[in-house]
């Protein structure tokens, strides 16, 4: 018998680990003090390891075999301590791929960007740039004119800048500034335009985001008044009609980005709310989330109003997020009026939302592409418009690539079935687009453990689990991704 004690006594301590000479060697490549972190972490889980063994499996045979892999594993110490030692100093931040056909995959980054995007951050981040510097004028600029000036083009070809048809009196033109993301824009907003008043929201409308969004939260937050009208699957205009009196500042609409309400329901069409903003003179203000730049019905995504949709219809304010069905960077967008913007870039809570030249760039490189109307060059605009045989096509070659490197009795079967990819993101919650899945199953392994495996290769493959099933997307896989999937799949044959 081999009490705790004794095993415990084996390992060895941190400083005679350290006089090793591959150790030492370690020591003098990678430093002192992240050598000796790496040991202790190791010896420590050694420790965990011994002590975690429960009294009723201290059986003599189990004991004999918790001695051997004792040994064991202090006969690979050295290389644990190296193993240690690159993990740490390596990123933890990494790249993944993402086959769980979600797009805007909020816990994986949400919009991979356009190669544009990262060419324009590593030219302007790399040397000094004109972000707040008026090239033409020699003198101190504004950040924004730089995302600005892109919209102002946008607005014009969609028509909704200060000629749209919708606010023939409007005097006032577009404007747009950024923030960090789309809560910060909403608190901005909300607070720039109705501090110490009152906003009016329909009881079907007081969303939860991901993330602790909430929109009461955000109001409290940004020292407004909540003033909550109709109920939670029916509001009139004539509701928010007789909830106005003299503290009311605003009306808000939010879009309902990750739920629907089916059956009795009734929301005012677009035009009421404005034609009753318009007659009590108060601004209405849209926090669309997703925020589209493009016409969805064009992928056959019904019921996802854009940014111009709104803008177009007389909204005044519109916020939304930068990464989602934008396709860009994080970041939230604020467009509307130029009267109330300026005042919610005057309002001292916006410099300390603002965001980098890293931002800027990106999304300066993004919205160019709208202006460009080269859709293709954002990925998340390019996985969304992929056609169902396209990804068949990928899927086919994928199965026949794993399945012809297998042997005769393969662990890994695979089979194509017909699925749905999803925006995600906030879009439409309902918005999914038809798609080719690889639908596996393996000998040895149940989903959870298949999808462990997966995860734990490198690079990561995130599969998603639907009916005890894993199922793979190449909608959200990169086309010159899929030999590293193929390969990950041969690997666990
Ligand atoms: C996603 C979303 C937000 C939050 O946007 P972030 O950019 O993630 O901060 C707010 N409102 C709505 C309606 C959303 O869909």
């Amino acid at each position: 018998m081999t009490p705790k004690s004794a095993l415990f006594q084996k390992l060895p301590s941190t400083d005679e680990v350290l006089r090793r000479p591959e150790i030492q060697a370690l020591a003098e490549r990678d430093g002192l003090a992240a050598v000796t972190d790496a040991i202790r972490n190791v010896l420590a889980r050694l420790r965990g390891e011994i002590a975690g063994e429960r009294l009723d499996e201290r059986s003599l045979e189990r004991e004999q075999k918790r001695e051997q892999e004792l040994e064991l594993a202090l006969a690979g110490l050295t290389a644990a301590v190296e193993r240690e030692l690159r993990q740490s100093l390596g990123y933890s931040l990494r790249a993944v791929i993402n086959a769980t056909g979600v797009i805007l995959h909020t816990n994986l980054g949400r919009a991979p960007l356009a190669v544009s995007a990262l060419e324009h951050i590593r030219d302007t981040a790399s040397a000094y740039s004109n972000l707040e510097y008026d090239l033409a004028a020699g003198e101190r600029g504004r950040r924004d004119v730089h995302v600005d000036r892109l919209f102002q083009k946008l607005f014009a070809e969609h028509g909704s800048g200060a000629t749209g048809e919708a606010r023939p009196s409007a005097a006032a033109s577009y404007s747009t500034i950024v923030v960090n993301n789309n809560a910060a824009a909403v608190m901005l907003a909300l607070n720039s335009l109705a501090e110490g008043g009152e906003v009016i929201v329909s009881r079907g409308e007081l969303v939860e985001i991901g993330g602790s969004f909430r929109i009461p939260d955000v109001m409290s937050k940004s020292q407004a008044t909540l003033r909550e009208v109709g109920t939670t699957n029916r509001t009139r205009i004539a509701d928010y009609e007789r909830a106005i009196n003299d503290r009311t500042r605003l009306l808000l609409r939010v879009h309902r980005s990750n739920f629907s309400i089916t059956g009795f329901t009734e929301q005012p069409a677009l035009d009421e709310f404005v034609a009753l903003a318009r007659s009590r003179n108060l601004p209405l203000m849209e926090d669309l989330g997703s925020g589209a730049l493009f016409d969805l019905h064009t992928i056959g995504v019904a019921n996802e109003p854009s940014v111009f949709d709104s803008l177009r219809a007389g909204v005044d304010v519109v916020t939304y997020s930068g990464d989602k069905l934008l396709g860009g960077p994080q970041a939230g967008l604020i467009t509307g009026r130029a009267d109330l913007v300026a005042r919610m870039s005057s309002n001292s809570l916006f410099r300390a939302l603002r965001v980098d030249k890293l931002t800027y760039a990106a999304l300066e490189a993004t919205v160019l592409a709208y202006v460009k109307h080269d859709y293709d060059a954002v990925p998340a605009l390019r996985m969304m418009q992929m056609s169902k045989d396209e990804i068949a096509g990928r899927a086919e070659a994928l199965v026949l690539q794993v399945n012809s490197a297998a042997e005769k009795s393969p662990k890994l079967k695979l089979e194509l079935i017909d699925g749905e990819s999803v925006i995600g993101g906030g879009a439409a919650p309902t918005a999914v687009l038809a798609t080719r899945l690889i639908a596996l199953a393996h000998g040895d392994l149940n989903a959870d453990e298949l999808c462990a495996r997966l995860r734990h290769s490198d690079p990561p493959v995130i599969a998603r689990v639907e009916e005890s099933r894993v199922l793979i997307d190449l909608r959200t896989v990169f086309p010159e991704q899929d030999a590293s999937v193929a390969e990950t799949l041969t690997s666990l044959n």
